[in-house]
């Protein structure tokens, strides 16, 4: 049954909840709890990752969508993105992201010198991690 669901943050939202009526009363309940979807996917980390391919994306980059355009990313279902003639542009991308307080995927494909550099900004910054290739 098509219920309006007056969600946590304020918004609200037409939902179809099956069951019982005390099963979707109970569902009911529990989404009104909860933030709407789009307050939810505003609230996930932004994630930079940069690729072999001097390309950095960005999940759920949704909240800084006009700093992504005003940067040359562009869009393209599900991801922001990037390309670089280099890794040094992936590196120094990283870099800038990381000094935002932006959680970021630094890529094991990169040359070695950028990878210690990575590595350097890692330990200096929990928030860093290094992974291994990306795709
Ligand atoms: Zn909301």
């Amino acid at each position: 049954m098509k219920h309006e669901v007056p969600y946590r943050c304020g918004h609200t939202g037409t939902r179809i909840i099956k069951g019982d009526e005390s099963a979707q009363k109970k569902w009911l309940d529990t989404l009104a709890a909860q933030d709407c979807p789009m307050c939810w996917l505003k609230a996930q980390p932004v994630e930079f990752s940069g690729d072999r391919n001097n390309r950095v994306t960005v999940h759920r980059g949704y909240p800084i969508k006009e700093e992504l355009k005003a940067r040359g990313y562009r869009w393209q279902r599900p991801l922001w993105s990037i390309k670089f003639r280099s890794s040094e542009g992936v590196a120094s991308e990283l870099v800038w992201a990381a000094n935002q307080g932006y959680r970021v995927q630094w890529p094991e494909s990169l040359p070695p010198d950028l990878l210690s550099r990575g590595a350097e900004i890692a330990s200096a910054r929990p928030g860093w991690m290094i992974v291994g290739p990306s795709k």
